[in-house]
């Protein structure tokens, strides 16, 4: 078993760290928020993820597990550097190395002997090449970059940890690779070995080619409602055909959270600075941005002016199971809503702390979806929890003054809302007013 240190405890870093320590390696987690370490010391995790917060504290019982800001700490004797810090989006839309880079600069300062540096963040083709020339540049000690994106999912995060599709090793210095591969064998999931820029590449391919779907499907559901189709029953047939597959095909208010978004975006910059015109992938965020805001025109349509109107918002994570709001659909649609002078009344089971930080303070919390709902003008869902969307119509209808429902996930069947007795509207389906 090896001595590995993990920079950066984010939804990345920290699903990392718990997961190599669970499988026996000794793990210390760094990181400058001097508030996460101390809550991660005892043992609490400053993220939701199932399982995450038993499995850190068991691992740091088991003196597996060790969190601390020191980078000297940290490193000391390390087999393996893991880089798991953000990379967020600059306002260019091309993506900010600037924590990548102070990694390399604090690494530079206190590394004492050669040493692989393992890149988790997703990083730009060329960014870990680029990292190994900064530290030539800064020290005399060999490291050698390894390319090891994650494929993890928000909300399914630790269980993807331990049954992921594919572990990707993109490496130019075989010792270096094989090192990674032998952390690693402990998981059983099957490796692909590439170079470094490929490694790169793969991530972003990936991640774009899956936005390229939900773009798709969303495109085609707006054709059917056009065309009275259903989007539903289309993206089933579809996805019978194993070439396509049924994943990635649910049509709704486009795809959020921290990666989809950015690397789309760094993608086409990438090819840009490349002098390659990614045409296809402009169009995919171009249809995203649209598609957002397809349920807030539709209650514009209905509702006609929103003033003074009560809505409930159920949902505000960019997906369930996490409580990751970055670049969530809900933070569009309530900007709009509150523009346009309505009150707004939200309920999410788990994001509320972190959507309080980033919402305007004129919106209002519910403690359920149930009391997000009474005597609410009409309800958004954005969010497709199986707290939330096991509420029965009925109930819906009981608990609204006026019961219409704008569903940007797609959880009832339109047939049963006009039995009912709801106005229902969703996405490339036909509206029930
Ligand atoms: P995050 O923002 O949740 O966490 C980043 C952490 O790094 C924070 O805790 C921050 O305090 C810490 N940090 C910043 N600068 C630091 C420094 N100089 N030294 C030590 N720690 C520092 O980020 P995340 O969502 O975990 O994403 C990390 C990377 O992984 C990104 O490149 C992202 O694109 C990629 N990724 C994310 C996901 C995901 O679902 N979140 C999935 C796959 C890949």
């Amino acid at each position: 078993m090896k001595k590995i240190a993990v920079i950066g405890t984010g939804y990345v870093g920290l699903v990392t760290g718990v997961a190599l320590a669970e499988v026996g390696h000794t793990v210390t987690c760094i990181d400058i928020d001097e508030e996460k370490v101390k809550q991660l010391q005892a043992g609490h995790s400053p993220i939701y993820e199932a399982g995450l917060e038993d499995m850190l504290s068991k691992n740091i019982s088991n003196k597996r597990l060790f969190n601390t800001t020191s980078y000297e700490e940290g490193c000391r004797n390390a087999d393996a550097i893991y880089v798991a810090v953000g990379t967020p989006e600059n306002a260019d839309g091309t993506a900010d190395l600037r924590f990548v880079e102070a990694v390399v600069r604090e690494l530079a300062e206190v590394l004492q002997e050669e040493t692989v540096l393992v890149t988790k963040s997703t990083v730009p083709v060329g960014t870990n090449d680029w990292m190994q020339s900064l530290m030539a540049s800064l020290t005399d000690v060999p490291v050698h970059a390894v390319s090891n994106p994650e494929f993890l999912k928000e909300g399914t995060a630790l269980k993807d940890a331990f049954n992921g599709d594919r572990i990707v090793i993109g490496s130019d210095h075989g010792p270096a690779g094989e090192l990674v591969e032998e952390i690693n064998r402990p998981f059983g999931i099957p490796v692909y070995h590439t170079d470094i820029r490929s490694a790169e590449m793969i991530k972003y391919a990936a991640n774009a080619f899956l936005a390229t779907k939900i773009s798709y499907i969303n495109e085609i559901a707006n054709l059917c409602e056009l065309l009275g189709a259903n989007v539903e029953d289309v993206a089933d047939g579809m996805g019978m055909d194993p070439r396509i597959g049924r994943s990635f095909l649910n049509a709704g208010i486009g795809y959020g959270g921290s990666c989809f978004p950015k690397d789309t975006k760094a993608l086409v910059n990438m090819a840009d600075q490349a002098g390659h015109n990614f045409g296809i992938l402009d169009e995919v965020v171009l249809v995203n941005r649209k598609q957002r805001l397809k349920l807030f025109e539709k209650a514009k349509h209905r509702l006609g002016s929103l003033k003074g109107k009560n809505i409930a918002v159920l949902g505000l994570s960019f997906k369930p199971n996490t409580d990751d709001m970055r670049e969530a659909a809900s933070l569009a649609i309530i900007e709009e809503l509150i523009l346009a002078g309505a009150t707004v009344t939200a309920f999410d089971p788990i994001a509320m702390p972190n959507a309080k930080d980033i919402l305007p303070e004129a919106i209002y919390y519910a403690d359920s979806s149930n009391e997000a709902l009474q005597h609410a003008d009409a309800a958004f869902l954005l969010t497709e929890w199986d707290e939330i969307t096991s509420l029965p119509l009925t109930d819906i209808k009981q608990l609204m003054a006026s019961p219409i429902l704008f569903d940007g996930r797609n959880c009832y069947d339109p047939d049963e809302a006009e039995r009912i007795g709801i106005e229902y509207y969703s996405i490339g389906r036909q509206d029930i007013s």
